[in-house]
């Protein structure tokens, strides 16, 4: 069986495109250079084990050390520069009609008590990380914070919605500013992606 190598994802977007909520140069650094170093890493690590097979959620559910923390690194960036889309191609009209905002009223209360929330968790993580929206079994949501390369897979959870916490993503457009970054990621969050991954 020939190896899988891993490569960069396509961005469903042109880097320039999700400005000026991020940056054409916080996208060359944050997906050109962090995420590739991650894929290249990851590549190296697992040639000639066990992982050199697997599907990286597999990967990420089942290793530890260097291997696990490549892993998720590319599976969190994956599903966090595809959960964006430039603001004037978003539409907000039948948004309340998404199953996904109705778990999100049902669950928190308003859309407005959950991104709250979700604002308080990213700031009040301390050092690097991400906090998620991720789904139980039964589609009741939750707000997880998870350190460094963490995801809510390995809580069994299913990631949905996730922001990265890690200074990489917001020193070259916010400095110190991270609760700033993390309130205007709204702007650029397509609600039908999330509404795909919940309905998955
Ligand atoms: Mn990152």
């Amino acid at each position: 069986m020939t190896p899988l190598i891993f490569t960069l994802i396509a961005l469903p977007y042109a880097p320039e495109a999700l400005e000026p909520v991020i940056s054409k140069e916080t996208i060359e650094y944050h997906y050109g250079k962090h995420l590739q170093t991650y894929v290249d890493n990851l590549n190296k690590l697992i040639a000639g084990t066990e992982y050199e097979h697997m599907a990286l959620e597999q990967i990420v559910a089942s290793s530890q050390g260097a291997i696990f923390n490549n892993a998720g690194q590319i599976l969190n960036h994956n599903l966090y520069f595809t959960q964006f889309a430039p603001e004037k191609e978003l539409v907000s009209e039948g948004m309340t009609e998404l199953a996904i905002m109705k778990a999100i009223v049902r669950d928190f209360g308003s859309l407005e008590a959950f991104q709250a929330e979700f604002e308080q968790k990213g700031v009040s993580l301390f050092g690097s990380g991400w906090v998620w929206l991720a789904a139980d079994k039964d589609g009741k949501l939750v707000i997880t914070q998870e350190p460094n390369a963490g995801n809510p897979i390995t809580k069994g959870l299913r990631p949905l919605l996730t922001m990265d916490v890690w200074e990489h993503a917001y020193y070259i457009d916010y400095r110190n500013r991270r609760a700033a970054h993390l309130h205007a990621l709204w702007q650029i969050i397509n609600w039908n992606e999330i509404e795909r991954r919940y309905n998955e």
